[in-house]
């Protein structure tokens, strides 16, 4: 799995943590945070069970920093062509 560089500790932290009774982290009542694979923008989890989806959040709740914009959708594809 690609080794992704966050803001801070807590973001990678609760970006990454899973645990063994919830293999979808959308089901985890202790999964916080969910990065985009494909834009790179970081969101707050809203659990499956109470309707699912992530709401994005510009700043990291922990140390500040500005995070990646959401992009928009027909822009997916421009974005995956640069690697840096
Ligand atoms: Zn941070
Ligand atoms: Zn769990």
């Amino acid at each position: 799995m690609e080794s992704v560089k966050h803001c801070c500790e807590s973001m990678q932290y609760h970006a990454e943590s899973t645990c063994d009774q919830h293999p979808d982290r959308f089901d985890c009542p202790d999964c916080m945070v969910h990065r985009s694979e494909r834009d790179g923008s970081y969101g707050l989890i809203i659990l499956n069970e109470a309707g699912g989806g992530v709401i994005t959040i510009s700043y990291c709740p922990w140390c500040g920093t500005k995070l990646p914009e959401r992009q928009e959708i027909d822009l997916i594809e421009f974005y995956e062509g640069s690697n840096d």
